[in-house]
């Protein structure tokens, strides 16, 4: 059975959409591949609008806000943002600094936000080439990459300054906007500690990146920590979210709002199991990360691709090493070869 989509037209970049009475569609566009994300306004009675989420910092999403700004009827009330992607926090500091509203997250995606944006510092970056030994990459691949980031002003350029201070979220917190309760749902592995927000009364859902229509959220490895098992925690955070109403209306940060959480929240569970099952079947004779690419992505992958590709690869070889389906061990030049010991 398919998804069933909202039966309204996509709103222009830029457009705000009323979706129900007081909770409107906003799309901003993005310069990659997905090329746009959906952001929630939800009225907030007198004080205004609650926003979810805010764009990515770029020129043409900053003149999209002014223009917005210009056309709101009320001031943006709070700005609530979901979890630390640029996406998603790019612009809540101009926001929050314009408006002078509170800005809620929850705790660990507000200082990984901090951590992340802020940058090395001048740190070393070997364990950067080393992760990417790790995943198997040529060393010219792990050459051009070294370079890329020492010329890049990483993720500051798409995201503004963050604000210094915060409201925390927490799962079960009641967060009220206008006469609407909303109920804070965690979910993990897509990021540190995504926030999501659910109404009892209408049963809406806004799931952020948590469970997306269509497209399957990317969980990754990188060199933070590449012994992380993001694939675990992700896989159990899911299912929880069955535990809400069958006819919920799911407002995702991608695509377009949905009913049939309970069918996406199964199909997204399959996709990976299905991805751990064929990995082990691939990794009979030891493999590289790298060279299991082929096996969870069918498309060709280009440099921004394959940065999430690799991380995505390797989250899922680290479950399957952490639950006992695979050993891993490097190999002489720092490879992690990933062997099956049993079938998932
Ligand atoms: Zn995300």
């Amino acid at each position: 059975m398919d998804l069933l989509y909202i039966d309204k037209a996509i709103p222009n970049a830029g457009e705000l959409k009323e979706i129900i009475p007081g909770i409107f569609w906003l799309r901003m566009p993005l310069p990659f591949d997905l090329d746009h994300i959906n952001l929630y306004l939800i009225d907030d009675g007198d004080a205004g609008y609650a926003l979810i989420d805010t764009g990515i910092s770029t020129a043409k999403v900053e003149s999209l806000w002014n223009d917005i700004c210009s056309r709101l009827d009320k001031p943006i009330s709070k700005v609530i943002v979901t979890h630390l992607h640029p996406d998603h926090i790019g612009m809540a500091g101009f926001l929050v600094e314009k408006f002078r509203v509170p800005f809620y997250m929850s705790h660990a995606e507000y200082f990984t936000a901090r951590a992340l944006s802020a940058g090395p510092r001048g740190a070393s970056d070997w364990q950067d080439d080393e992760y990417l030994a790790m995943c198997g990459m040529s060393e010219d691949y792990i050459g051009k990459a070294k370079a890329r980031r020492s010329s890049s002003p990483g993720l500051s350029q798409v995201i503004r300054p963050i604000p210094i201070q915060f409201e925390r979220l927490q799962a079960g917190d009641l967060l009220q906007i206008g006469n609407s309760n909303w109920r804070v749902h965690i979910g993990r592995g897509h990021s540190p500690e995504h926030v999501c927000l659910y109404n009892e009364e209408t049963k809406i859902l806004i799931s952020g990146d948590h469970v997306l229509p269509g497209i399957s959220p990317n969980i990754g490895v990188y060199s933070t920590e590449p012994n992380a098992n993001t694939l675990k925690m992700y896989l159990e955070t899911l299912p929880p979210f069955l535990n809400l109403p069958a006819d919920t209306l799911v407002l995702p940060s991608h695509k377009q709002p949905f009913y049939g959480l309970h069918q996406r929240i199964n199909e997204l569970m399959s996709h990976h199991k299905a991805h751990l099952k064929n990995l082990t079947e691939f990794c009979e004779s030891g493999k590289t990360i790298q060279s299991c690419l082929k096996v969870l992505f069918k498309r060709d992958l280009n440099e921004h691709n394959m940065f999430f590709a690799i991380a995505e690869a390797f989250s899922h070889l680290n479950y399957l090493y952490f639950e006992g389906y695979c050993s891993r061990d490097k190999n002489e030049h720092g490879q992690y070869i990933f062997t099956s010991i049993k079938q998932f």
